[in-house]
């Protein structure tokens, strides 16, 4: 008899997490066989989870906070651009017990843009990030593999900004939060990676007087949905697409790899993980 297959999010908190609705979504969309589910899964019990899902009948993992980064020493193969980011989101179960490991991130932040902001041109001029943490990093590996000229950082931690020039070169540039609009004045592309504006937290204070009209701006929060900082841009007159659309991508290639479909992402697929 062969075995139902399963997949799900390894993750500590988790019930928050939208991939079960997600995933399941596409199950039953597509009539395919197979589950997907939220595992809280702490530091210390990461080891052991990830040898014996396959025994459970696991082909393969999302992984989210905490562990993007930790998995990365229990995988056998790392993609290269997992390797670059430094993380990894999504696992795959090899049937000799092997776990390979990659990171869908920058493929779903891209998907995302591309799909909200269809005449959108990576190449047109500088991309301006707030926030320097594990998004940051995916999104930067992203851009600049579209063709980004170049890129610029502010983050209220101003070494974490450097550290990413360090690793990831010539064409990123610094500045320090507190001037953190400056780098908006020639900006064509304007992405906010910091958890600011999340329902519960903190504001989104950083002044977007200086943003032009012709940007596309995007916001990786997604709860609330059209976050303070992207209603602003709006106003500019701004291109804004929101962030569901990338936890929506970056699940694509896990499932096209578990469960041999390429799911699509669309308004009925929005509509089923905001249900
Ligand atoms: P992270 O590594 O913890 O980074 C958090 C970032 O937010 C850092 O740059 C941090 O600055 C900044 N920040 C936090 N509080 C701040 C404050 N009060 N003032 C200024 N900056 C502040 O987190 P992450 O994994 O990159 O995720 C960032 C956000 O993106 C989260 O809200 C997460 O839910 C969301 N996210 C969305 C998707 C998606 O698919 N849409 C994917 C990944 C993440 P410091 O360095 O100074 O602390």
């Amino acid at each position: 008899m062969t075995q139902i297959p399963r997949a799900g999010v390894i993750g500590n908190p988790i019930s928050h997490s939208l991939s079960p609705k997600l995933h399941s979504y596409w199950l039953e969309r597509y009539g395919l066989q197979g589950s997907y589910t939220a595992l809280k899964v702490t530091e210390d019990e990461l080891e052991t989870t990830l040898r014996s899902l396959p025994d459970q009948g696991f082909i393969g993992a999302n992984v989210t906070i905490p562990h993007k980064v930790s998995v990365m020493q229990f995988a056998d193969q790392i993609t290269d651009r997992a390797t670059l980011i430094g993380a990894a989101n999504t696992l795959i179960f090899k049937q000799d017990g092997r776990i390979f490991a990659d990171n869908t991130d920058g493929y779903g932040f891209m998907a995302n843009l591309r799909q909200g902001a269809p005449d959108w041109d990576p190449k047109a001029g500088p991309a301006a990030i707030f926030g320097a943490g594990g998004a940051a990093r995916a999104i930067i590996v992203a851009l600049a593999d579209a063709g980004v000229p170049e890129i610029v950082i502010s983050n209220r931690t101003r070494a974490k900004a450097e550290a990413l020039r360090a690793d990831f070169g010539a064409r990123i540039s610094v500045i320090d939060w507190v001037q953190a609009d400056k780098m908006l004045v020639d900006a064509n592309t304007v992405i906010n990676t910091t958890s600011l504006g999340m329902v519960g937290g903190q504001d989104f204070k950083v002044p977007l007087d200086k943003l032009p009209s012709t940007a596309v701006v995007t916001d990786i929060v997604y709860n609330p949905l059209k976050t303070p900082f992207l209603e602003a841009a709006e106003q500019r007159g701004c291109t804004v697409v929101d962030g569901l659309g990338m936890l929506l991508h970056q699940g694509v290639p896990g499932f096209e790899r578990w469960f041999g479909q390429r799911p699509e992402v669309d308004e009925a697929t929005r509509r089923a993980v905001l249900a």
